[in-house]
């Protein structure tokens, strides 16, 4: 069986490119017009020729004037990105979009141009193997084009999460996707042929042949129709290998034959493939002899130990042939390659799914349903003016024709202009272009490579003069809130002032850098004492930390400093930076906003919570991942109410780990949403099998409530599982309320107004205001196990403040929970001060396999 080949699209086809330039007035503007037309009509079929076009437009653009030349450049690299991503270099593509996005946020936020970079970005995301990324990604493509009413290209985003699911090997949700995006849009033969065919690739690995076969026919008209035999045969390949699948050999013989009748010239992309499938009719056949003569031509010209996923099952069928006909040789070096990429399939197939799992992605899916609907109510209106504009182009095409001869030799004049003038300029471009090398274009500061020369330019002369140099990490805290909740400019704004302050404060002691995202540095070429050092970091904190107003708003962020010396914590490049870096790494960890000196143990420390970390991002897929339940007891009547969801990590080698240790780990790694999500999902769906009168309580890390995700992944957990809302309790800690500028806040009203109630944990551990109690509607508190410790032990100040939450939550019309019981004389304690719930060991550990029967014996659990 033969994964097929997709086909992908683009954004925008040549003929609704063609409009624009007929309004242009200046030959630049329509010099480099043509340049993108030309550059966009080759992108499906020559991805070649599309590149080298797209590299010329990118030239043509730094003459449009100063607006136009950045819309111009990003369009361009947009393109640029494109062909490159199609040519399979998709790393190669990763920056020359990433920076063109960033133009596109810049100039013109919001606009196509921004989405079609989303995209791309995202499709380049997906690529490289950052599936995690690029659904987001596509989410805000696909908001972009729904403001703006492209139907087209929404449909394209719906494609490719499609797609995504297909990798994951999510065949289902797949279908789902592409039939959405056909209903969104379905007038242009460009897109539905390669719905078509990309359906009927999954309907083949569902096993569904015959409607897999009738989806290939369409296609196949479709490309007919366009006139594309590179499509026609891509399209046969496929189908030939559907048909062998279902063992119809004569019909996939057919097909191939068929195939590699257009498989010549420019489309000899596809003859491999068809000629392998050849092969493999033959060999099933019986026919060993044409059959390897086949395989070998299909592999002819490919590198065994570089070859394509679309190659994997040719190398198991190949190996099979040349076992046969005895040479051993060759089948063990095809059984080589189709391991590597079975392998790899498998680890894609597995991290997409890993990565996909969320709930979020299901919520989203219903609010497309939705856009979908509403998408069917403009379309008829958007059909029609669609094809008036389309007739408007093809009328311009045709008096465009007729002037061609004219505009080659246009063409050519401002050919010979332009290379004038750049001989002219190009001292001048030297000059710039190292600066630019050397430089990050947002803060001016220096970048990241040149910061590796400039540590050992200091090197070398500090360990001369036998002096001490320094590197001091600086790592911004909260600036990706300010990103998210205020936008990319007052971020970019915000890293501009950073970038100022630090070189106030440093002067001339030493050198700001800035390394990327919110990561700087500064080298100090002659550190001094350490004490030295230390005020430097801490003056650094002391400047970053003070509110700042940025756009109008007021914000405050932070930063935590590593700090490595050479020559007493290392003397070359990397170890310094490795060294400052991990005494960062422990900043971080020890609470930020603070300035860290490197030290032995960090090393082995740090490797343990990488190693963790690692073995982390595996483990919701490997199953390690369960949830206990812990009951929840009436005080008075010591009735079950419910269970509180707690997560259980048990490591292959290291067996239990507390969620105490690996939440914080899940949080830092960007991981807690995925794990979060799943842990909803999850208890729901347990949660539903229970006596009604039973909740459920489901802890949310302060990252959750932060992030985007929360309310539409609750959505997602109560509807998969049917468990209703008022059933379903989340608890969450005093750190929301530390949270900038009421973003929290105002999702927990959210999720509230969803009829989901809410507890504070752990109160008592923070810092403990009753003021928060009024902040938000909890239904209710927890009490710290801590407290209750005290308490019992007759600490007055403990006593004193649970009498105090207790009637203020009967004040405010709440409940109030004791943690951690785990005895008689503390829940009598408890139950003198007036807590109406208990939770603990005395009552029920956290258990796998949580009893729902009412009345718990308290005596039996403790027992
Ligand atoms: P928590 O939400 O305050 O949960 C109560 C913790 O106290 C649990 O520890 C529970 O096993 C423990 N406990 C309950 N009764 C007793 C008792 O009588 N004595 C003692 N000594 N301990 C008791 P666990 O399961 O280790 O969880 C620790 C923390 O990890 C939780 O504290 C919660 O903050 C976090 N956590 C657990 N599951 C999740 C989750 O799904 N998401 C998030 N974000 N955090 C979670
Ligand atoms: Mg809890
Ligand atoms: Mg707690």
């Amino acid at each position: 069986m033969r994964l097929g080949n997709r086909i992908l699209l683009m954004i925008a086809g040549a003929a609704a490119f063609a409009a624009p330039a007929m309004s242009n007035s200046t030959s630049a503007r329509s010099q480099f017009d043509a340049a993108i037309a030309e550059t966009k009509s080759a992108m499906m079929s020559d991805p070649a020729k599309a590149l080298s076009k797209a590299r010329s437009a990118e030239h043509l653009a730094k003459s449009l004037p100063q607006r136009d030349a950045e819309i111009g450049s990003a369009t361009a690299a947009w393109l640029h990105g494109e062909a490159l991503t199609r040519l399979g270099q998709p790393a190669k593509a990763e920056p020359v979009v990433a920076a063109a996005l960033q133009t596109a946020r810049k100039f013109q936020p919001n606009s196509k141009l921004h989405g079609d970079l989303l995209k791309a970005s995202a499709s380049i995301a997906s690529k490289t193997g950052k599936v995690q990324a690029a659904l987001p990604t596509l989410h805000q493509a696909f908001a972009i084009y729904q403001k703006l009413g492209e139907a087209r290209a929404q449909s394209l985003v719906l494609q490719n999460i499609g797609s995504l699911y297909y990798d994951a090997r999510d065949y289902k949700r797949t279908i789902q996707y592409y039939d959405q995006a056909a209903a969104i849009y379905k007038d242009d033969p460009a897109v539905n042929v390669a719905l078509h065919n990309n359906r009927a690739n999954v309907l083949k690995e569902m096993g569904r042949t015959d409607e897999a076969e009738l989806e290939f026919g369409k296609a196949i008209k479709l490309a007919r129709k366009m006139g594309s035999p590179f499509l026609e045969a891509n399209i046969l390949s496929n189908l030939a290998a559907a048909r062998l699948q279902a063992n119809k050999l004569q019909a996939a013989e057919a097909a191939a034959v068929e195939g590699l009748r257009y498989a010549v010239g420019e489309n000899v992309e596809w003859r491999p493939f068809l000629l392998g499938t050849g092969a493999q009719v033959a060999f099933a056949r019986g026919d060993t002899k044409k059959a390897e003569q086949l395989i070998s031509e299909s592999f002819s010209g490919v590198d065994l130990k570089d070859s394509t996923m679309a190659f994997r099952d040719f190398h198991e069928s190949a190996a099979k042939i040349y076992e046969a006909t005895g040479k051993t040789d060759l089948a063990l070096a095809h059984l080589q390659a189709f391991k590597r990429l079975d392998d790899s399939g498998r680890d894609l197939a597995a991290s997409t799914n890993g990565a996909l799992m969320s709930a979020q992605f299901d919520a989203a899916n219903q609010q497309l349903k939705i856009s979908k609907l509403e998408a069917q109510q403009v379309q008829r209106e958007l059909a029609l003016e669609q094809s008036q504009n389309r007739l408007k182009s093809y009328a311009f095409l045709i008096v465009v024709g007729g002037g061609a001869a004219a505009a080659i030799i246009l063409a050519m004049l401002f050919a010979v202009e332009t290379s004038r003038r750049r001989r002219r300029e190009m001292s001048e471009a030297n000059v710039q272009l190292t600066y630019t090398v050397n430089h990050d274009m947002l803060t001016g500061l220096p970048n990241r490579s040149y910061f590796r020369n400039l540590v050992s330019e200091t090197l070398e002369k500090s360990l001369g003069n036998g002096e001490r140099c320094a590197i001091l990490l600086v790592d911004l805290d909260r600036f990706k809130w300010v990103n998210d909740t205020l936008g990319h400019n007052a971020g970019d704004e915000l890293l501009c002032a950073v970038a100022r302050s630090l070189e106030e404060i440093v002067g001339t002691q030493g050198h700001p850098v800035r390394l990327g995202g919110d990561e700087f540095a500064v080298i100090v070429p002659k550190a001094g004492s350490d004490q030295n050092l230390h005020e430097l970091g801490n003056r650094i904190i002391a400047k970053l930390s003070a509110p700042q107003i940025i756009e109008g708003s007021t914000v405050n962020i932070g930063a935590t400093i590593g700090i490595a010396v050479s020559p007493d914590d290392a003397s070359d490049v990397k170890s310094l930076t490795r060294n400052a870096d991990l005494a960062l790494y422990a900043g971080k960890g020890s609470g930020r906003g603070c300035t860290v000196r490197y030290e032995d143990f960090m090393q082995a420390e740090v490797e343990e919570r990488r190693s963790l970390e690692n073995d982390l991002r595996h483990a919701l897929p490997r199953g390690e991942i369960e949830i206990a339940y812990q009951g929840i007891f009436d005080a008075a009547s010591e009735r079950l109410i419910g269970h509180e969801a707690l997560l259980r990590w048990n490591h292959p080698t290291r067996g239990a780990i507390s969620p105490a240790q690996f939440i914080p780990i899940a949080e830092e790694a960007g991981m807690i949403n995925q794990i979060g999500d799943w842990v909803l999902r999850t208890a729901c769906i347990e949660a539903a099998k229970w006596p009604e009168n039973l909740t459920l309580s489901v802890n949310l890390s302060v990252i959750q409530v932060e992030g985007n995700g929360l309310v539409t992944g609750i959505v997602g957990a109560l509807a998969a599982s049917g468990l209703p809302a008022h059933r379903l309790e989340l608890e969450v800690t005093e750190s929301v309320f530390l949270s900038h500028g009421g973003k929290a806040e105002e999702t927990l009203e959210k999720v509230r107004s969803l009829g989901v109630k809410l507890a504070l944990d752990d109160f008592g551990t923070g810092f403990s205001s009753l003021g928060y109690l009024r902040r938000a509607t909890f239904s209710t508190i927890k009490i710290d196990r801590s407290f209750v410790k005290s308490a019992s032990h007759g600490s007055q100040d403990s006593i004193a403040i649970i009498r105090a939450i207790v009637s203020l939550a009967e004040e405010l019309g709440m409940k109030t929970t004791a943690e951690g019981i785990e005895d008689q004389d503390e829940l009598a304690k408890i139950r003198d001060l007036g807590c109406n719930q208990v939770q603990g060991y005395y009552f029920s550990r956290p258990t796998l396999t949580p009893s729902v029967d009412t009345p718990l014996l308290a005596q039996s659990a403790a027992a």
